[in-house]
Formats: C-alpha cells, sequence, structure tokens
C-alpha cells in the first residue's frame, strides 16, 4: 500500500491534479512554490500554497494543509480510503486526445522552474518578470521526459505520435526549447517551440495554430499591434501592452488576415527593422493590402536592425515604445 501510494502521487503530481480541476496559481517567489485561491474555503486573497517539489499544499487561511490524498479528502469529503480509490479511478479514466496539449503546456510550464538554463535564455531575450511568464504560460521542453510522463497517464505511444509530440522514433520531439503554448475558445490547441542552443527553426505541432496568437482577447479592440514572433509579444507584454497579437512570420496566412479585417480597426505593423529590408517590405505590402479591405494601418519604425524583443533587450522601456506608436506613419 505504502509504495502503491507513492507512485501514485508519483504519476499524478498534486500541483497537476489541481490544475485540471481548473486551479489558477502564480509562483510564490522563486523555486516552486505557486499560490492561488484556496479551493477548501472561501477565499477572496490568495492564500493557498503549493510546493511542487514536496508536493504539499498548506492554506494559511483555513489552516489546512497536506498531500494528494489529503487534499481529495477535505475537497470530496471522502475518507482515506474513499480518496485513494478515487485517485486510482481518476487516473484510469479514458484518456482525452484533445486533452493532451493542455497537460503538455503543464508539463513543460513546471520544467521550466527545474533548468537554469532555460531561465537564463529568457533573460537574454528580455524576459524576466516571473508574472509575464507565468501569464503566458511559457514552459520549458528539456526533452527526454515527456513520453514518460505521458504514458504513465495512460496515452499511447501511437497518439502521441500523431499529435506530434514523439518523432518517428518515438523520442520527445520538443528538445531544449522553450514553449509558449497557443489557445483557441479556451483550450491549448499548438504548442511553439524556440530552440535554445542551436539556431534552428522554431517549430509548431502539426495542425493548426488557431490563427493569429491570442486573438479572442483583442478581437474587440479598436486598436491592434502586429508583432511578427512570439518573444516580440513576450517582451510588450511585460512592458504592459496588452493591445497585441502575433502572426508567427511575416507572411499572414489567408485566415489571419481576415482576422485582422473582420472589423474596422488600426493595425499598428511592428515588424522588424532588418538590414535587407525585408520585414519593412512585408509591412508595406501587408499595409496596402488591409487599406484595401478598410483597415486604418500605422507602420512603427524602430531603430535600424531592431525588433520589438532587440529594442526592449537593449533597454528600450515602455515609454519609449509608447513614443513610436504615437509617431507611426500612416
Ligand atoms: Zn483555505
Amino acid at each position: 500500500m505504502g509504495e502503491d501510494l507513492e507512485k501514485l502521487k508519483q504519476r499524478l503530481p498534486l500541483l497537476d491534479y489541481l490544475r485540471q480541476q481548473n486551479w489558477i496559481a502564480r509562483p510564490a517567489g522563486h523555486g516552486s512554490e505557486f499560490v492561488g485561491l484556496c479551493p477548501l474555503h472561501r477565499d477572496t486573497r490568495p492564500s493557498f500554497y503549493v510546493n511542487a517539489r514536496k508536493n504539499l499544499f498548506y492554506c494559511h487561511g483555513c489552516g489546512q494543509g497536506g498531500d494528494l490524498v489529503r487534499f481529495i479528502q477535505l475537497s470530496r469529503r471522502l475518507s482515506f480510503h474513499q480518496s485513494l480509490a478515487y485517485l486510482q479511478q481518476h487516473e484510469a479514466a479514458p484518456a482525452d486526445p484533445a486533452a493532451v496539449p493542455e497537460q503538455v503546456a503543464v508539463f513543460y510550464q513546471q520544467q521550466l522552474h527545474r533548468y537554469p538554463e532555460a531561465r537564463q535564455y529568457l533573460k537574454q531575450r528580455g524576459l524576466h518578470d516571473p508574472g509575464a511568464i507565468q501569464e503566458l504560460r511559457i514552459g520549458y521542453a528539456p526533452g527526454g521526459s515527456l513520453r514518460r510522463h505521458l504514458t504513465t497517464q495512460g496515452y499511447s505511444c501511437d497518439l502521441l505520435q500523431r499529435l506530434g509530440l514523439l518523432n518517428t522514433r518515438g523520442c520527445d520531439a520538443f528538445y531544449q526549447r522553450i514553449i509558449f503554448p497557443c489557445c483557441h475558445g479556451g483550450r491549448v490547441i499548438n504548442l511553439y517551440g524556440r530552440s535554445i542552443t542551436a539556431a534552428v527553426a522554431h517549430r509548431f505541432l502539426p495542425g493548426s495554430k488557431g490563427g493569429l496568437y491570442a486573438w479572442e482577447q483583442v478581437q474587440q479592440c479598436p486598436e491592434v499591434i502586429l508583432v511578427e514572433g512570439l518573444f516580440d509579444y513576450a517582451v510588450l507584454w511585460q512592458a504592459g501592452f496588452r493591445h497585441l497579437t502575433c502572426s508567427f512570420g511575416t507572411h499572414l496566412s489567408t485566415h489571419q488576415f481576415q482576422q485582422l479585417c473582420d472589423r474596422r480597426r488600426t493595425v499598428y505593423l511592428a515588424f522588424d527593422v532588418d538590414a535587407n529590408g525585408s520585414g519593412q517590405q512585408a509591412a508595406r505590402q501587408l499595409a496596402q493590402r488591409l487599406r484595401a479591405q478598410g483597415i486604418t494601418t500605422r507602420r512603427v519604425l524602430l531603430p535600424n536592425g531592431h525588433d520589438p524583443n532587440s529594442f526592449f533587450v537593449q533597454g528600450g522601456d515602455a515609454g519609449q515604445f509608447q513614443a513610436l506608436l504615437e509617431a507611426a506613419q500612416s
């Protein structure tokens, strides 16, 4: 029994279980602690702490604490033995393929705290605010551990290969990559992976990326800033800009283009200002096509050689970027 219980708790970490139950948390300071509203009492200020490393919780509001089984006992009002039975059944529930990207995103978010090289890379790319990293659900795929994590939850290797999470040799497809989940309709539907070691191209899982990044959050905005890359997006988010979206490159798909044109709005094009002029050429062409659809466009002129990411990495701030928006040419 004791060993089974330990295995069960390892297979289903407390934090994973809470997240499956839609518990929303943010990192509490450094390391492996998370805090959020307490699911066990009426909580108005986050007082429920989870230590992911120790796999334990404690609430400063109601004073309850313990492990996953204790949490099930309290939240479901079950006895210890009923809680174990509940957890075994919870684990044996048939695995829903549509839930996999969400689970992978959660897993990769947890890994970020375990790999200093990943956090170091984010810092190099100008991302240092743990709140922003948490809000964007940025994670890290070390490679070599996802397959075991998912197969112990009942997902078949065959399914994971079809989803593109494992390669044809059955190994993790994402290896030493920073991961951004792409959401649509409140679900994670794809994952973007950027290598932290090699200058290899970014990659996604096969299948839809869901159009423009986080489009649902800005669809109603009268003004939208469009950037090429997710690191551009992330530094602007960190600087407090919220009316943002990203097209994952300068060439928009038909769907992405239609999204920008679905109502009257102003689109600020904040593409790279690279030496060969390709970013600005793409911005000019896109502006022309958008204007033909009745969309107001403004080209944001960053200093030569910069994209929004490098602009912030080299010390640019929100006020300076705001000034560039105000000076943007039509
Ligand atoms: Zn509580």
